[in-house]
């Protein structure tokens, strides 16, 4: 069989490499993978940033995914074969301090599917039962590819803010992780606007527009007043930057209100700014990664009941036969949230 590997330290250098279709060992059982989805840190292996270079090359990438068990190992209790099933990515060792106290999420140790190990841009996955979430019978499977990136935003907001119904939010970064995070803030009563850039002016602001919710293109508009109609000049209740970007921070401390609150769930990098004006206004910094097993049921609820609308949300347009047109025009923000049909590997 063959899957979709990056093959070298550089920019692009993504190519079909053969696999054995791989035997489920004990506790593991073979995924039959039918939708996998494309998410910013797919783009970020395509470009080779730096969180990548850990990398043992070739790797199959891709680890937003669903599928269906066609086999399973000796000792598997939970999953029997023709289970609809995800995977639960981000594996914590079970062992760490971290994982002990139910927090895996923050292992000290923790491996991630298409990264440190083959993924799903191919046709089967072995994979640990215990890292394997079932599909809700209500849940479509192409839906289902996205329950994944869902849980981080079901994470960052249900658990991690205070988003509550009445709320002025704001949602720096209309990708992926943006806008379901948009989507699970307004489920949780909160009225949310959505930034981006230039770039997000042609695929992604319209997609937030037609997903519910007003937008700004800081490129263009004048947030300043912007922000005067939107919070009646208080500034927003609570700010999730999603950007990934150091602007989303400085920018965020602009946006949210004394007394409110800022989210971080892009890896912001590096920004200096001063500090003092943000304990005197006793904003609430807080961080929000990965996601855990409640997020992940949270998430099939949020899809199941339409709070996420992943009909609008998926993009079907990209064939992983051509994953350079996908990956590129990800990057350039053509387009937001590309889940691809892996059947088309057979
Ligand atoms: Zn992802
Ligand atoms: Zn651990």
């Amino acid at each position: 069989m063959r899957g979709l590997a990056k093959v070298e330290r550089s920019s692009g250098a993504m190519e079909f490499v053969e696999r054995q279709k791989p035997e489920p060992g004990a506790g593991e059982v073979l995924v039959e993978v039918d939708y996998a989805g494309l998410c910013g840190s797919d783009a970020g292996i395509y470009e080779f940033e730096s969180a990548f270079e850990r990398m043992e090359l070739p790797t199959v990438i891709g680890h937003e995914y669903a599928g269906r068990v066609v086999e399973v190992g000796d000792g598997v209790t939970e999953f029997g074969v023709g289970d609809r099933v995800v995977e639960r990515p981000i594996r914590g060792c079970g062992e760490c301090y971290q994982c002990r106290i139910g927090e895996e999420n923050v292992c000290q140790d923790a491996v991630i599917t298409g990264v440190d190990h083959d993924g799903a841009y191919e046709r089967f996955i072995a994979v640990p039962e215990r890292a394997l979430h079932p599909i809700p019978d209500d849940v479509e499977q192409r839906h289902a590819a996205v329950a994944e990136p869902t849980s981080i935003a079901a994470r960052a907001v249900i658990e991690n803010s205070r988003v509550g119904a009445g709320d002025r939010v704001l949602v720096e970064g209309p990708g992926p992780i943006g806008l379901l995070t948009a989507q699970v803030a307004a489920a949780q009563g909160g009225t949310v606007v959505v930034s981006g850039v230039g770039q997000d002016a042609d695929y992604r602001l319209p997609l937030a527009e037609e997903l519910g919710f007003e937008t700004v293109n800081v490129a263009d508009d004048d947030t300043e007043a912007r922000r005067e109609r939107h919070t009646d000049g208080v500034g927003y209740d609570v700010v999730f930057d999603t950007t990934g970007h150091p602007s989303g921070l400085t920018t965020a401390v602009d946006e949210v209100r004394k007394g409110g609150q800022i989210v971080l769930v892009g890896q912001t990098g590096e920004t200096s700014m001063p500090y003092s004006p943000l304990v005197r206004a006793e904003i609430d910094l807080q961080c929000s990664y990965a996601s855990m097993y409640e997020d992940f049921e949270r998430s099939f609820r949020l899809i199941r009941d339409g709070d996420v609308d992943c009909e609008t949300f998926v993009d079907t347009r990209f064939s992983l036969l051509e994953a350079d047109e996908a990956f590129e025009t990800f990057i350039e923000g053509g387009t937001c949230k590309p889940v691809f049909d892996i059947s088309e590997l057979a």
